[in-house]
Protein backbone atom coordinates (compact mmCIF):
# COMPACT_ATOMS: atom_id res chain seq x y z
CA UNK A 1 0.00 0.00 0.00
CA UNK A 2 1.06 3.50 -1.11
CA UNK A 3 0.76 5.98 1.71
CA UNK A 4 1.39 10.10 1.08
CA UNK A 5 2.09 11.78 4.35
CA UNK A 6 2.26 15.80 3.97
CA UNK A 7 2.89 18.13 7.59
CA UNK A 8 6.60 16.76 8.54
CA UNK A 9 6.71 18.67 12.08
CA UNK A 10 6.93 18.29 15.72
CA UNK A 11 4.25 15.46 15.43
CA UNK A 12 4.21 14.60 11.53
CA UNK A 13 7.90 13.99 11.37
CA UNK A 14 7.98 10.99 14.07
CA UNK A 15 4.70 9.54 13.12
CA UNK A 16 5.91 9.68 8.88
CA UNK A 17 8.56 7.61 10.04
CA UNK A 18 6.59 5.36 11.80
CA UNK A 19 4.36 4.39 8.76
CA UNK A 20 7.74 4.09 6.71
CA UNK A 21 8.91 1.56 9.48
CA UNK A 22 5.85 -0.01 8.93
CA UNK A 23 6.49 -1.22 5.22
CA UNK A 24 4.47 1.19 3.76
CA UNK A 25 5.94 2.76 0.74
CA UNK A 26 6.06 6.01 1.60
CA UNK A 27 5.98 9.83 -0.25
CA UNK A 28 6.28 12.57 2.03
CA UNK A 29 5.87 16.48 1.68
CA UNK A 30 6.54 19.66 3.92
CA UNK A 31 6.62 23.15 2.57
CA UNK A 32 10.14 22.78 4.90
CA UNK A 33 12.68 21.23 2.79
CA UNK A 34 14.89 19.87 5.96
CA UNK A 35 11.87 18.22 7.26
CA UNK A 36 11.30 16.35 3.52
CA UNK A 37 15.15 15.66 4.70
CA UNK A 38 14.39 13.81 7.59
CA UNK A 39 11.39 11.85 6.51
CA UNK A 40 13.82 10.80 3.46
CA UNK A 41 16.40 9.95 5.96
CA UNK A 42 13.33 7.78 7.72
CA UNK A 43 12.92 5.59 4.55
CA UNK A 44 10.51 7.69 2.76
CA UNK A 45 10.83 9.24 -0.74
CA UNK A 46 10.28 13.00 -1.40
CA UNK A 47 7.54 14.49 -3.25
CA UNK A 48 7.80 17.95 -4.77
CA UNK A 49 4.29 19.22 -3.68
CA UNK A 50 1.05 17.79 -1.74
CA UNK A 51 -0.72 16.99 -5.47
CA UNK A 52 3.04 14.96 -6.37
CA UNK A 53 2.65 13.56 -2.81
CA UNK A 54 -1.15 12.62 -3.44
CA UNK A 55 -1.06 11.53 -7.04
CA UNK A 56 -0.15 7.72 -6.31
CA UNK A 57 -1.15 7.14 -2.86
CA UNK A 58 -3.40 4.44 -1.88
CA UNK A 59 -3.98 6.14 1.32
CA UNK A 60 -3.13 10.23 2.05
CA UNK A 61 -2.63 11.11 5.54
CA UNK A 62 -2.20 15.01 6.54
CA UNK A 63 -0.92 16.44 9.66
CA UNK A 64 -0.89 20.26 9.85
CA UNK A 65 -1.13 23.14 12.30
CA UNK A 66 -4.59 24.81 11.89
CA UNK A 67 -8.23 24.05 9.42
CA UNK A 68 -6.66 26.97 7.63
CA UNK A 69 -3.82 24.74 6.18
CA UNK A 70 -6.03 21.71 6.15
CA UNK A 71 -8.35 23.29 4.00
CA UNK A 72 -5.44 24.77 1.72
CA UNK A 73 -3.43 21.29 1.41
CA UNK A 74 -6.81 19.35 0.92
CA UNK A 75 -9.07 21.46 -1.02
CA UNK A 76 -7.05 24.64 -2.33
CA UNK A 77 -5.56 25.19 -5.73
CA UNK A 78 -3.64 22.20 -6.71
CA UNK A 79 -4.96 20.44 -3.65
CA UNK A 80 -3.74 17.08 -2.77
CA UNK A 81 -7.41 15.43 -2.69
CA UNK A 82 -8.31 16.18 -6.20
CA UNK A 83 -4.98 14.54 -6.97
CA UNK A 84 -5.70 11.47 -5.27
CA UNK A 85 -6.19 8.40 -7.56
CA UNK A 86 -9.91 7.41 -7.69
CA UNK A 87 -10.96 5.50 -4.63
CA UNK A 88 -8.23 5.99 -2.68
CA UNK A 89 -8.71 7.10 1.08
CA UNK A 90 -7.60 10.38 3.12
CA UNK A 91 -6.98 10.83 6.45
CA UNK A 92 -6.81 13.90 8.54
CA UNK A 93 -4.67 13.59 11.97
CA UNK A 94 -4.27 17.47 12.43
CA UNK A 95 -6.14 18.91 15.28
CA UNK A 96 -9.05 20.36 12.95
CA UNK A 97 -12.42 21.23 13.34
CA UNK A 98 -15.77 19.40 12.84
CA UNK A 99 -17.20 21.85 10.35
CA UNK A 100 -14.35 21.74 7.93
CA UNK A 101 -14.33 17.96 8.32
CA UNK A 102 -17.74 18.18 6.83
CA UNK A 103 -17.09 20.35 4.06
CA UNK A 104 -13.64 17.73 3.38
CA UNK A 105 -15.84 14.71 3.51
CA UNK A 106 -18.56 16.74 1.02
CA UNK A 107 -15.45 17.27 -1.58
CA UNK A 108 -14.10 14.27 -0.89
CA UNK A 109 -17.62 12.53 -1.62
CA UNK A 110 -17.50 14.41 -4.83
CA UNK A 111 -13.95 12.97 -6.22
CA UNK A 112 -14.74 9.23 -4.86
CA UNK A 113 -12.34 9.58 -1.83
CA UNK A 114 -13.07 8.01 1.11
CA UNK A 115 -12.54 10.29 4.58
CA UNK A 116 -12.05 9.85 7.40
CA UNK A 117 -10.56 12.51 10.74
CA UNK A 118 -7.89 10.78 13.02
CA UNK A 119 -6.80 13.53 15.35
CA UNK A 120 -4.06 12.25 17.89
CA UNK A 121 -3.32 12.88 21.89
CA UNK A 122 -0.22 11.91 24.05
CA UNK A 123 2.46 13.56 21.78
CA UNK A 124 5.11 12.52 24.01
CA UNK A 125 4.46 8.74 22.64
CA UNK A 126 4.67 9.79 18.61
CA UNK A 127 8.49 8.25 18.20
CA UNK A 128 7.08 4.70 19.73
CA UNK A 129 4.12 4.54 17.85
CA UNK A 130 1.83 4.85 20.95
CA UNK A 131 -0.23 7.39 20.40
CA UNK A 132 -4.03 7.99 21.29
CA UNK A 133 -6.10 8.34 17.79
CA UNK A 134 -9.50 9.66 17.84
CA UNK A 135 -11.12 8.52 14.56
CA UNK A 136 -14.47 9.58 13.04
CA UNK A 137 -15.69 7.32 9.62
CA UNK A 138 -18.06 5.07 8.07
CA UNK A 139 -16.70 1.41 9.61
CA UNK A 140 -15.47 0.22 5.96
CA UNK A 141 -13.47 3.50 5.91
CA UNK A 142 -12.20 2.90 9.62
CA UNK A 143 -10.77 -0.37 8.87
CA UNK A 144 -9.00 0.47 6.12
CA UNK A 145 -7.21 2.97 7.58
CA UNK A 146 -6.09 0.78 10.98
CA UNK A 147 -3.46 -0.80 9.19
CA UNK A 148 -1.97 2.71 8.85
CA UNK A 149 -3.17 4.42 11.92
CA UNK A 150 -1.46 1.08 13.92
CA UNK A 151 2.12 1.76 12.97
CA UNK A 152 1.41 5.00 15.26
CA UNK A 153 -0.94 3.40 18.31
CA UNK A 154 -1.04 0.20 19.49
CA UNK A 155 -4.63 -0.96 18.40
CA UNK A 156 -6.30 -0.26 21.13
CA UNK A 157 -5.44 2.64 21.04
CA UNK A 158 -6.49 3.62 17.79
CA UNK A 159 -10.25 4.54 18.87
CA UNK A 160 -13.36 4.65 16.27
CA UNK A 161 -15.54 7.59 17.94
CA UNK A 162 -18.33 7.79 15.77
CA UNK A 163 -19.26 9.03 12.37
CA UNK A 164 -17.10 11.55 10.52
CA UNK A 165 -15.92 14.59 12.17
CA UNK A 166 -16.60 12.76 15.33
CA UNK A 167 -12.51 12.35 15.80
CA UNK A 168 -12.08 16.25 15.64
CA UNK A 169 -14.93 16.94 18.41
CA UNK A 170 -13.32 13.83 20.98
CA UNK A 171 -9.83 15.59 20.12
CA UNK A 172 -11.07 19.05 20.93
CA UNK A 173 -13.04 18.40 24.13
CA UNK A 174 -9.74 16.28 25.07
CA UNK A 175 -7.67 18.86 25.10
CA UNK A 176 -10.35 21.63 26.72
CA UNK A 177 -10.45 19.11 29.65
CA UNK A 178 -6.83 19.46 30.01
CA UNK A 179 -6.72 22.93 29.43
CA UNK A 180 -9.45 23.79 32.10
CA UNK A 181 -7.46 21.02 34.30
CA UNK A 182 -3.94 22.80 34.22
CA UNK A 183 -5.38 26.19 34.71
CA UNK A 184 -7.54 25.17 37.58
CA UNK A 185 -4.56 23.45 39.30
CA UNK A 186 -2.19 26.20 38.86
CA UNK A 187 -4.68 28.99 40.46
CA UNK A 188 -4.81 26.51 43.43
CA UNK A 189 -1.36 26.03 43.79
CA UNK A 190 -0.53 29.63 44.03
CA UNK A 191 -3.66 30.39 46.06
CA UNK A 192 -2.48 27.90 48.53
CA UNK A 193 0.96 28.68 48.23
CA UNK A 194 0.12 32.34 49.39
CA UNK A 195 -2.10 31.07 51.93
CA UNK A 196 1.25 29.62 53.34
CA UNK A 197 0.16 25.72 52.69
CA UNK A 198 3.74 24.04 52.12
CA UNK A 199 3.49 23.18 48.93
CA UNK A 200 4.70 19.84 48.59
CA UNK A 201 2.06 19.23 51.49
CA UNK A 202 -0.45 20.98 49.45
CA UNK A 203 0.65 19.31 45.72
CA UNK A 204 0.50 15.49 47.69
CA UNK A 205 -3.20 16.60 49.30
CA UNK A 206 -4.69 17.86 45.50
CA UNK A 207 -2.78 15.02 43.96
CA UNK A 208 -4.71 12.46 46.03
CA UNK A 209 -7.80 14.26 46.24
CA UNK A 210 -11.31 13.82 44.68
CA UNK A 211 -10.22 16.20 41.84
CA UNK A 212 -6.69 14.73 41.16
CA UNK A 213 -6.12 14.82 37.25
CA UNK A 214 -3.27 13.74 35.15
CA UNK A 215 -2.15 16.95 34.58
CA UNK A 216 -1.63 17.04 38.66
CA UNK A 217 0.28 13.38 38.36
CA UNK A 218 2.26 14.14 35.54
CA UNK A 219 3.10 17.62 33.90
CA UNK A 220 2.90 19.43 36.78
CA UNK A 221 5.59 18.07 38.69
CA UNK A 222 7.75 18.97 35.47
CA UNK A 223 7.62 22.69 37.06
CA UNK A 224 7.24 22.22 40.96
CA UNK A 225 10.33 19.61 40.83
CA UNK A 226 12.66 21.07 38.16
CA UNK A 227 11.01 24.57 36.91
CA UNK A 228 10.43 23.24 33.56
CA UNK A 229 7.26 25.14 31.72
CA UNK A 230 7.07 22.00 28.79
CA UNK A 231 7.54 24.49 25.47
CA UNK A 232 6.04 21.06 23.99
CA UNK A 233 2.84 22.51 23.10
CA UNK A 234 3.19 26.13 21.45
CA UNK A 235 -0.03 28.51 22.88
CA UNK A 236 -0.51 29.21 19.51
CA UNK A 237 -1.94 25.69 19.31
CA UNK A 238 -3.64 25.84 22.66
CA UNK A 239 -5.61 28.85 21.79
CA UNK A 240 -6.00 27.35 17.86
CA UNK A 241 -8.11 24.63 19.97
CA UNK A 242 -9.91 26.11 22.81
CA UNK A 243 -11.33 28.37 20.39
CA UNK A 244 -12.44 25.28 18.01
CA UNK A 245 -13.77 23.81 21.06
CA UNK A 246 -15.66 26.79 22.12
CA UNK A 247 -17.44 27.06 18.48
CA UNK A 248 -18.29 23.81 18.80
CA UNK A 249 -19.89 24.50 21.98
CA UNK A 250 -21.76 27.68 20.67
CA UNK A 251 -22.85 25.14 17.63
CA UNK A 252 -24.38 22.07 19.82
CA UNK A 253 -26.00 25.17 21.92
CA UNK A 254 -23.81 24.45 25.30
CA UNK A 255 -23.30 27.59 26.81
CA UNK A 256 -19.47 27.06 27.88
CA UNK A 257 -18.86 29.49 30.31
CA UNK A 258 -15.38 27.68 32.11
CA UNK A 259 -14.12 27.36 28.59
CA UNK A 260 -14.83 30.49 27.49
CA UNK A 261 -13.16 31.80 30.65
CA UNK A 262 -10.33 29.33 30.13
CA UNK A 263 -10.35 30.67 26.34
CA UNK A 264 -9.19 34.35 27.92
CA UNK A 265 -7.08 32.93 30.34
CA UNK A 266 -5.21 31.53 27.93
CA UNK A 267 -5.15 34.37 25.49
CA UNK A 268 -3.89 36.86 27.88
CA UNK A 269 -0.70 34.27 28.98
CA UNK A 270 -0.24 34.13 25.15
CA UNK A 271 -0.03 37.73 25.05
CA UNK A 272 2.21 38.12 27.58
CA UNK A 273 4.74 35.31 26.79
CA UNK A 274 4.40 35.02 23.19
CA UNK A 275 2.21 31.93 21.04
CA UNK A 276 5.80 30.23 20.65
CA UNK A 277 5.95 29.40 24.76
CA UNK A 278 4.55 26.23 25.72
CA UNK A 279 0.85 25.39 27.35
CA UNK A 280 2.47 25.50 31.10
CA UNK A 281 3.00 29.49 30.64
CA UNK A 282 -0.10 29.19 32.39
CA UNK A 283 1.32 28.01 35.58
CA UNK A 284 4.12 30.76 34.82
CA UNK A 285 1.51 33.42 34.82
CA UNK A 286 0.45 32.71 38.41
CA UNK A 287 4.01 32.74 39.44
CA UNK A 288 4.07 35.97 38.11
CA UNK A 289 1.17 37.21 39.89
CA UNK A 290 2.23 35.62 42.68
CA UNK A 291 5.54 37.28 42.55
CA UNK A 292 7.10 33.53 43.09
CA UNK A 293 7.82 30.45 41.60
CA UNK A 294 5.84 27.31 42.68
CA UNK A 295 8.17 24.99 43.35
CA UNK A 296 9.42 22.29 45.91
CA UNK A 297 12.02 22.78 48.75
CA UNK A 298 13.99 19.79 50.03
CA UNK A 299 11.85 16.62 50.55
CA UNK A 300 12.97 17.38 54.03
CA UNK A 301 11.28 20.54 53.95
CA UNK A 302 14.74 22.53 53.82
P1 LIG B 1 4.17 21.80 13.52
O1 LIG B 1 3.94 23.24 13.31
O2 LIG B 1 5.38 21.33 14.25
O3 LIG B 1 4.15 21.03 12.11
C1 LIG B 1 3.29 21.36 11.07
C2 LIG B 1 4.04 21.09 9.77
O4 LIG B 1 3.14 21.37 8.68
C3 LIG B 1 5.26 21.99 9.58
O5 LIG B 1 6.39 21.19 9.30
C4 LIG B 1 4.89 22.90 8.40
O6 LIG B 1 5.98 23.25 7.60
C5 LIG B 1 3.91 21.99 7.66
N1 LIG B 1 3.02 22.74 6.79
C6 LIG B 1 2.28 23.86 7.07
N2 LIG B 1 1.59 24.24 5.97
C7 LIG B 1 1.88 23.34 5.00
C8 LIG B 1 1.49 23.21 3.65
N3 LIG B 1 0.64 24.08 3.08
N4 LIG B 1 2.00 22.19 2.93
C9 LIG B 1 2.86 21.30 3.49
N5 LIG B 1 3.29 21.38 4.77
C10 LIG B 1 2.79 22.40 5.52
O7 LIG B 1 2.83 21.27 14.25
P2 LIG B 1 2.71 19.93 15.12
O8 LIG B 1 3.08 20.22 16.53
O9 LIG B 1 3.33 18.80 14.38
O10 LIG B 1 1.11 19.78 15.12
C11 LIG B 1 0.42 19.28 14.01
C12 LIG B 1 -1.02 19.06 14.42
O11 LIG B 1 -1.06 18.13 15.50
C13 LIG B 1 -1.72 20.33 14.93
O12 LIG B 1 -3.04 20.34 14.48
C14 LIG B 1 -1.65 20.20 16.43
O13 LIG B 1 -2.70 20.88 17.09
C15 LIG B 1 -1.77 18.69 16.59
N6 LIG B 1 -1.18 18.15 17.82
C16 LIG B 1 0.01 18.63 18.27
C17 LIG B 1 0.56 18.10 19.44
C18 LIG B 1 1.85 18.62 20.00
O14 LIG B 1 2.13 18.39 21.18
N7 LIG B 1 2.67 19.30 19.21
C19 LIG B 1 -0.11 17.08 20.12
C20 LIG B 1 -1.29 16.57 19.60
C21 LIG B 1 -1.83 17.12 18.43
Amino acid sequence: MRVGFIGLGHMGGPMCARVAGGGFEVSAFDLRPEAVEAAVAAGAAPAASAAECAATADVLVTMLPAPPHVEDVLLGTGGALAALPDGALAIDMSTSSPALGRRIAEAAALCGIAFVDAPVADALKASQGDLHIFVGGEPADVARARPVLETMGRPERVVHVGPQGAGYTVKLLVNLQWFVHAAAAAEALAIGARAGIELRTLYTVLAAGPARSSFLENEALEVLEAGEYGERFPLGLVTKDLNMALELAHEMGIPADVSARTHELYGRVLEHYGAGAGEMAVVRHYEDIAGAPLRFGAPDGG
